[in-house]
């Protein structure tokens, strides 16, 4: 059996309370393992070391932390199928998908921050012999908190710019997907980090990730998962003004024109709706359709997701692998009954799923197109997080602009269409943080990423989570006096 503990210090240390937590593979429904359900002692311990480490982490050169970081990267490359096997068994996804787009972009965070750190520059002013210059210095200890969807990939995007910037880390990573950023700790030995820079406290969030939240010692959360949650956080951290970047959930609209072009529209649209089984904060739940292209957009996209059969992520051939958990699995075929209640019509899916052989017990759900719901239903409001998707026509373009923003949410959009002015039109009236134009999920590291409205508050990504990990100090000097 697999035991999964705390790593403090480079440490591997059991949790103080003794209190452990199954670790279930989603795609059989076997235990395979037990990781540390933590407490504030563990916390306590594991920000106290960050702090321990953190003068002599700010006072090496950029170019050293640079350094090991890229280190790190090689590691996580050289042990990348190790690491893909991991992810697969934590949350079902297919084994393909693990491999080429979980791992891979591990280390792209890493390498990514390992640049940026030696590339962050701040400004200076010189006017009328007056010299303004702005430095920009790291807030100290940080905690950061991933959830299970894309869970190194999500975590390896928080902890290298914390780190790059000069700032100690205490991370919890998913309590339901802990595995990787445990193999993970072990590389980060083996790289040659100094004792205390990256911690990660295993455990269930209200009671491992609360105290990381809540301590002094903590200068910024950066947290993603649900709404709710960052809610909580938010109102912890606001009486002591801890600085806090918030990623959290989406009910994202797909727009598709009338004069889309057809030829990858309709398996855009699916990956966009079914990768990692709709558990992508990014993936479209909303499908609007102009009404003269919709019945034949909706019938060519049932023909495909009724196609797509859950299987073994094991097997190559697997395009949808289990969600992440029981739990999770039943919450979703909860929503697609509300669906029902409310008068949608299934289209396709809808269903629990047995594959055969090691997979029967596994939590499979067929994908799930759904049409005839009102905008303002529960089913179009409230996030699902999985393969269950609505479809809308509209009638123009400031229709399709009204139905896309009838949501509390605002992560991402897409857009079809061929027709250049109206694209940055409806872009500029969408409210979302990211809006894709005939692409999706395609990111460039370097630009801003987050949402507004209850998606989000602050951005990560390139120099915006740069700035986000660093304090700007303004330096005024003035050679002749005032
Ligand atoms: P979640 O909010 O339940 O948990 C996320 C993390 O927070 C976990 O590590 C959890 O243990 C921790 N946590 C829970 N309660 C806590 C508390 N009281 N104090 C401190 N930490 C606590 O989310 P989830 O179910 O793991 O993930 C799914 C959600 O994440 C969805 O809503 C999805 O949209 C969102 N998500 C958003 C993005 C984004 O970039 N916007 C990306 C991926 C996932």
């Amino acid at each position: 059996m697999t035991r999964i503990l705390n790593f403090i210090g480079n440490q591997f240390v059991e949790p103080t309370g003794n209190d452990w937590l199954a670790c279930v593979n989603p795609a059989t429904g076997e235990t395979f393992g037990q990781v540390a359900n933590s407490d504030h002692r563990d916390a306590a311990a594991a920000l106290e070391c960050a702090a321990a480490a953190q003068p002599a982490w700010q006072a090496m050169a950029a170019e050293q932390r640079s350094r090991l970081l890229h280190r790190l990267a090689d590691l996580v490359e050289t042990n990348a199928e190790e690491l893909a096997q991991l992810e697969t068994q934590d949350t079902g996804k297919p084994l393909s998908v693990s491999r080429s787009v979980d791992i891979p972009r591990v280390s792209a965070n890493l390498r990514f921050f390992a640049a940026a750190g030696t590339q962050f520059s701040s400004e200076s002013h010189l006017d009328a012999g007056l010299l303004n210059y702005t430095v920009r210095q790291p807030l100290g200890v940080v905690t950061c908190i991933s959830p299970w969807n894309l869970p190194l990939y999500l975590l390896s995007w928080k902890i290298a710019p914390a780190i790059a910037a000069g700032n100690t880390v205490v991370a919890k990573p998913s309590e339901v997907t802990p595995a990787t950023a445990d193999y993970l700790a072990r590389l980060i030995v083996e790289a040659g980090f100094p004792a205390g820079v990256i911690n990660l406290i295993q455990g269930q969030g209200d009671r491992a990730g609360a105290p990381l939240v809540n301590s002094p010692l903590c200068k910024a959360v950066s947290f993603t998962g649900s709404t709710r949650v960052g809610g909580w956080i938010a109102e912890q951290c606001a009486p002591a003004f801890r600085k806090l970047s918030l990623e959290m959930g989406g009910k994202n609209p797909a727009i598709v024109c009338a004069d889309a072009d057809s030829s990858t529209l309709v398996d855009d649209l699916i990956r966009a709706s079914f990768a990692n089984q709709g558990q992508i904060c990014l993936c479209a739940s909303r499908i609007l359709i102009a009404r003269e292209r919709y019945a034949d957009i909706r019938d060519q996209l049932v023909e495909r997701a009724g196609k797509m059969v859950p299987g073994d992520p094991l097997e190559s051939a697997t395009s949808q692998g289990a969600l992440v958990s029981e739990d999770h699995m039943n919450s979703v075929l909860g929503s697609i009954q509300t669906a029902r209640d409310e008068g949608g019509l299934i289209l396709c899916g809808g269903k629990r799923v047995r594959p055969p052989g090691r997979c029967a017990n596994g939590y499979f759900v067929q994908p799930t197109l759904i049409e005839d719901l009102a905008m303002q239903s529960n089913t179009n409001q409230n996030e699902i997080f999985g393969p269950v998707v609505t479809l809308t026509p509209f009638d123009d373009e400031q229709h399709a602009i009204e139905l896309a923003n009838q949501s509390q949410y605002g992560l991402a959009a897409t857009l079809w269409t061929r027709n250049l002015n109206q694209a940055h039109r409806m872009a500029d009236q969408i409210q979302a943080g990211i809006v894709w134009i005939n692409c999706w999920l395609r990111r460039d590291l370097r630009t801003p990423f987050g949402g507004m409205k209850a998606s989000g508050m602050g951005r990560e990504g390139g120099l915006e989570t740069m700035r986000f990990f660093t304090e700007p100090k303004n330096i005024c000097l003035s050679p002749y006096g005032c």
